[in-house]
């Protein structure tokens, strides 16, 4: 029995360790699938999970990385086969389930899809949750009607992981994407990725009306509190916003007139808890939608010794577009 490398998170006695380790294949957990990891990503949430913040981790000891991509090495379930690419997302990776930051995981076979047509390991990676979640946020607007050709659509925490792939999805199905950020000096990069305006944070975070004039044909939201507030007090008659993270806090003060007055819609965004058929469709439409041209501008590799120094930059909004992490390095 091999052993294999593991950033692993302790508690004892209260207090919270993070160290790599060498672990026997035999400590993984159960499940269907044994997987060799090649590549993990950075998503806001590991970077609570590595610095030892609370509200991720769930059960200690945990290997981290909520995201992964590797290689079948055996499977007893029929939908996969030794030697096959597979991608996990966030399904409770991190919280209960052992995850990505480890040069090999056991995942339950719901939790697993093929590594989507088009896509390379890291091109996945590069994806990984917030990729996911942004597509998964644009496709539950056009569930509620949106459609290119109206008002603009706003990207929140434009610079972040989920703004950067919602923007460059967007811009590719046709609507004109403004980009909120807190970054003027990413102005450039973002409009690389098809934003066709820059606004700044304050715009949509700062104080206004009850109701304020009509802008938005639709928002996706990483940010939420003041911002998610701001945003609904200028979406467009029947127009929704998906709100899916909480970069800028998880309170939301705000008043029911944008909902009786314009009919508008708050719509949550969980990723974690998506079926696996729901899976397969979201990186379906990731396979068809994201330019891969864009995807590959927002992404940057960096080596798995580096996770602390980077889950502290993520927290500190230091980071732009998608980090893939190469957990053999
Ligand atoms: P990133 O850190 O990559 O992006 C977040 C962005 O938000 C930053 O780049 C920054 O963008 C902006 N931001 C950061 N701090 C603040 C602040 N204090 N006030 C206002 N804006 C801020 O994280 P991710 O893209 O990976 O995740 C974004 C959010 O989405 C997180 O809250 C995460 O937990 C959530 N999420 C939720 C999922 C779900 O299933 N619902 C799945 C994946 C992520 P800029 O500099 O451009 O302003």
């Amino acid at each position: 029995m091999g052993t294999f490398r593991a950033f692993v998170l302790r508690q004892t006695g209260g207090r919270f360790s993070a160290a790599f380790e060498d672990l026997p294949q035999d400590s993984l957990p159960p499940g269907d699938v044994l997987i060799r990891v090649t590549h993990s990503s950075l998503n806001y949430k590991d970077g609570l999970a590595v610095t030892g913040k609370p509200g991720v981790v769930r059960t200690f000891p945990m290997v981290p990385g909520i995201d992964l991509a590797g290689t079948v090495v055996e499977s007893s379930s029929p939908a996969f086969t030794a030697g096959q690419s597979v991608v996990v997302t966030g399904c409770g990776t991190s919280e209960t389930i052992w995850g990505g930051y480890a040069q090999m995981a056991r995942m339950k076979a719901e939790h697993v899809v093929p590594l989507p047509e088009g896509l390379t390991m890291v091109r996945a990676m590069g994806v990984g949750t917030a990729g996911f979640t942004a597509m998964q946020s644009v496709m539950a607007l056009e569930a509620h009607g949106l459609k290119p050709g109206g008002k603009p659509v706003v990207v929140t925490g434009a610079a972040g992981g989920v703004g950067s792939v919602a923007i460059a999805i967007l811009a590719k199905l046709g609507y004109t994407v403004v980009a909120s950020t807190g970054r003027a000096e990413e102005a450039g990069y973002l409009k690389s990725l098809g934003a066709a305006e820059i606004i700044g944070r304050e715009v949509l975070s700062g104080p206004g009306k009850p109701l304020d004039p009509e802008r938005w044909a639709g928002a996706v939201d990483s940010v939420g509190g003041d911002t998610l507030a701001g945003i609904l007090r200028t979406l467009a008659i029947g127009s929704s916003v998906a709100s899916c993270g909480l970069a800028g806090g998880p309170k939301l003060n705000t008043t029911v007139f944008p909902f009786i007055l314009r009919g508008v819609n708050l719509l949550g965004i969980d990723s974690v808890r998506a079926s696996n058929a729901t899976r397969r469709a979201i990186w379906q439409r990731i396979s068809a939608d994201l330019p891969i041209d864009k995807l590959d501008s927002a992404t940057h590799t960096a080596p798995l010794s580096r996770i602390q120094e980077l889950g502290e930059q993520i927290l500190a909004g230091k980071t732009r577009g998608r980090t893939v992490i190469d957990v053999n390095a």
